[in-house]
């Protein structure tokens, strides 16, 4: 129960990572927003924690959006007394070569992963401020924070970004307790990268086999994908570590594809 009487948002908690780091923090004594475009699939979750024994409610929201970003962590902070974690996790992929990737689509792609990291970062520091009590603010980078892999123009620009996000927040939270790390994962069997391999196959013109041999799980240490709890653990570390000792960093888990 490391996380009693705290409060945490996470946004694209209905599938995938998000979902599982909703769950996680929960079980650890979180209050925990489920936010996602997605209501129906969000309100399930919501209630899947409630009938384990926690509390979680969900929300309607499009990170993209400022009036729905503001008016969601604006009803959380009313309904709950406060914000003391925001997952900004909300994420999509859309791959292709640079020269055939559309600019509506690079767009789509800054609009999810840089907007909606500021977006819901502006709305959540100024209570975490106000409160006195600070708070943790984890970015879902990726592996493509750090690495680069073709056919991900937007994707490795976009993980990159919240890297500069995240030390200008903890350089500015510093003062008020406001910690912000990212969390920076390989390959997750989730919706997102299940549509990736047959899409990546193609464009690529290899089999789906060796998109995920030879592509996505060559550089790892024992050619194994990232769990859900894997990332969810290090999500709920980094959310109950009360110190500014630990800001400003990202923290990969991605079975050593990546070392820094
Ligand atoms: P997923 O497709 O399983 O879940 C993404 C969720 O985000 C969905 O519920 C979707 O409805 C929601 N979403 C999409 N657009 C939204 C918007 N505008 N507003 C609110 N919610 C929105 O994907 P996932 O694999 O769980 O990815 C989650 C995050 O993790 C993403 O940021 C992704 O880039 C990152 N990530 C994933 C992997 C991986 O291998 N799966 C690896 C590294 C990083």
């Amino acid at each position: 129960m490391a996380l009693k009487d705290k409060v945490a948002l996470v946004t694209g908690a209905a599938s995938g990572i998000g979902e599982q780091c909703a769950r996680k923090l929960a079980a650890d004594g979180a209050t925990v927003v489920v936010a996602d475009l997605n209501l129906p699939s969000a309100t399930k979750v919501a209630e899947d924690i409630v009938r384990s024994g926690g509390r979680a409610v969900a929300l309607s929201m499009d990170v993209t959006n400022e009036e729905a970003v503001n008016a969601g962590i604006a009803d959380t902070v009313s309904r709950f007394g406060g914000i003391d974690v925001l997952v900004s996790n909300a994420g999509i992929q859309i791959v292709n070569r640079i020269e055939d990737y559309s600019f509506s689509d690079w767009k789509k792609m800054m609009a999810i992963h840089l907007d909606g990291a500021f977006l819901t970062t502006k709305a959540a520091v100024k209570h975490m401020y106000a409160s006195g009590k600070g708070g943790a603010v984890i970015y879902m980078g990726s592996v493509h924070s750090h690495e680069a892999s073709q056919l991900k123009s937007a994707y490795v620009t976009a993980k990159h970004g919240l890297l500069g996000l995240a030390r200008v927040v903890a350089k500015e939270g510093g003062p008020h307790g406001v910690r912000a790390n990212v969390v920076c994962p390989g390959f997750v069997r989730t919706p997102l990268v299940d549509k990736q391999i047959p899409e990546q196959a193609k464009v690529l013109g290899i089999s789906e086999a060796e998109v995920v041999k030879n592509v996505m799980l060559k550089d790892t240490v024992d050619g194994e994908f990232t769990s859900l709890a894997d990332v969810a653990n290090t999500v709920a570390f980094l959310a109950g570590f009360e110190s500014n000792a630990l800001t400003g960093q990202s923290v990969v888990v991605s079975h050593g594809w990546f070392m820094q």
